[in-house]
C-alpha cells in the first residue's frame, strides 16, 4: 500500500516551527512583514490572498494589505513597489496574479526588489537558483522539496521526471531537484513517447494541468507520485492532474488531491517571508 504523504501535516509542522522563530525573532526586537498586493477582485485572488493573511496571522507575520481597484494603472502599481522597495519596515513584497490585462506582469514582477521577492519569481531569483547562489525559491517547487524530505524520500542518485517546464512550477521543480542530486528529466507538451520517459521516474512529479491524465500505465511500480495538479471538478470536488484511484496501488508513496502539494504552497510562502530578514541583513 502506497505511503500517502501528508502536505496538511507538514505544512502545519513548518507554520510552527516559523511561529517559535518569528517569536524568537520579536523577543529581540525584528518584526517580519509581507506587503500583499491584490489588483481587482477575482474571487479566487481573493481566497488566495485571504488565506496568506491567515497564515501570517497564524504565524506572528505582520501583513499589509493593498486591496487596488482593477482600474489601477501600471504605473501607479509600479509607484507603490517601489515605494514598498524602499522601505526598511517591509520584508516580503507579493503582488497577486493574475493581474488585469493592461498591466504588464514580468515588468511588475521585474520591479520588485530580488531581496523582496517571496514568490521567487523575480529573474535574479531564478538565475540565483539557477547557479546555485542564495536567493528566494518559487514556493510551490520549494514546498515539494520539502514534502520528499521530510517523508524520508531520498532524492539523490534517483530518476526525477517533471511533467511541466511552467517557470512557476516545472522549470523550477527540476532545478531544485537537480540541486538535491537527482538525475532530472523535463517532459512537455511536444515530449515523444511520453509514458516511456516517465515510466523511468523512481520520482514523478506531474504539473501538467490536465486533471487525471497521468494513470498507472505512466506510472513505474513503486516509483514516487507527487501530483502538483488541482482542478474543481462538477459538484466542487478537487482533483489533480494525476488519476489517484489508478495509480495510487502501484506507487510506493503519493500526494493527494486535496491535501498534498497545495498547503505547501502557503508555508514556503511564510517562510521565505521570514528568511528574507536574514537576506536583507547580508
Ligand atoms: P502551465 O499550464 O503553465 O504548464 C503546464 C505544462 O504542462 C506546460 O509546460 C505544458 O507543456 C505541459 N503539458 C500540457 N499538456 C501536456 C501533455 N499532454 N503532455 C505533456 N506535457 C503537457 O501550468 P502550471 O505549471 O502553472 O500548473 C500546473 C498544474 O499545477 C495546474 O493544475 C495548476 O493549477 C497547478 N498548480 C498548483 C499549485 C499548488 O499550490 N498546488 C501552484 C501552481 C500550480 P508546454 O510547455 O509544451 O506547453
Amino acid at each position: 500500500m502506497a505511503q500517502i504523504i501528508d502536505g496538511k501535516a507538514v505544512s502545519a509542522q513548518i507554520k510552527d516551527e516559523l511561529k517559535q522563530k518569528v517569536a524568537a525573532m520579536k523577543a529581540e526586537g525584528t518584526q517580519v512583514t509581507l506587503a500583499v498586493i491584490q489588483v481587482g477582485n477575482d474571487p479566487a485572488s481573493s481566497v488566495y490572498v485571504g488565506n496568506k493573511k491567515k497564515a501570517c496571522e497564524y504565524i506572528g507575520i505582520r501583513s499589509l494589505a493593498y486591496e487596488l481597484p482593477e482600474e489601477t494603472s501600471q504605473e501607479e502599481l509600479l509607484d507603490l513597489i517601489a515605494e514598498l522597495n524602499g522601505r526598511k519596515d517591509v520584508n516580503g513584497i507579493l503582488v497577486q496574479l493574475p493581474l488585469p490585462g493592461h498591466i504588464d506582469e514580468d515588468m511588475v514582477i521585474g520591479a520588485i526588489h530580488p531581496k523582496k521577492d517571496v514568490d521567487g519569481f523575480h529573474p535574479q531569483s531564478v538565475g540565483a537558483l539557477c547557479i546555485g547562489q542564495p536567493g528566494f525559491v518559487s514556493c510551490t517547487p520549494a514546498g515539494i522539496i520539502q514534502l520528499l524530505k521530510r517523508s524520508g524520500i531520498e532524492i539523490t542518485g534517483k530518476e526525477c521526471v517533471v511533467i511541466g517546464r511552467s517557470n512557476i512550477v516545472g522549470k523550477p521543480m527540476a532545478l531544485l531537484l537537480l540541486r538535491e542530486n537527482g538525475t532530472v528529466t523535463v517532459a512537455h507538451s511536444r515530449t515523444r513517447d511520453l509514458k516511456e520517459v516517465t515510466k523511468r521516474a523512481d520520482i514523478l512529479v506531474v504539473a501538467v494541468g490536465k486533471p487525471k491524465m497521468v494513470t498507472r500505465e505512466y506510472v513505474k511500480e513503486g516509483a514516487v507520485v507527487i501530483d502538483v495538479g488541482i482542478h474543481r471538478m462538477e459538484g466542487k470536488k478537487l482533483c489533480g492532474d494525476v488519476d489517484y484511484d489508478s495509480v495510487a496501488p502501484v506507487c510506493s508513496a503519493i500526494t493527494p488531491v486535496p491535501g498534498g502539494v497545495g498547503p505547501m504552497t502557503i508555508a514556503m510562502l511564510m517562510n521565505n517571508c521570514v528568511e528574507s530578514v536574514a537576506l536583507q541583513a547580508k
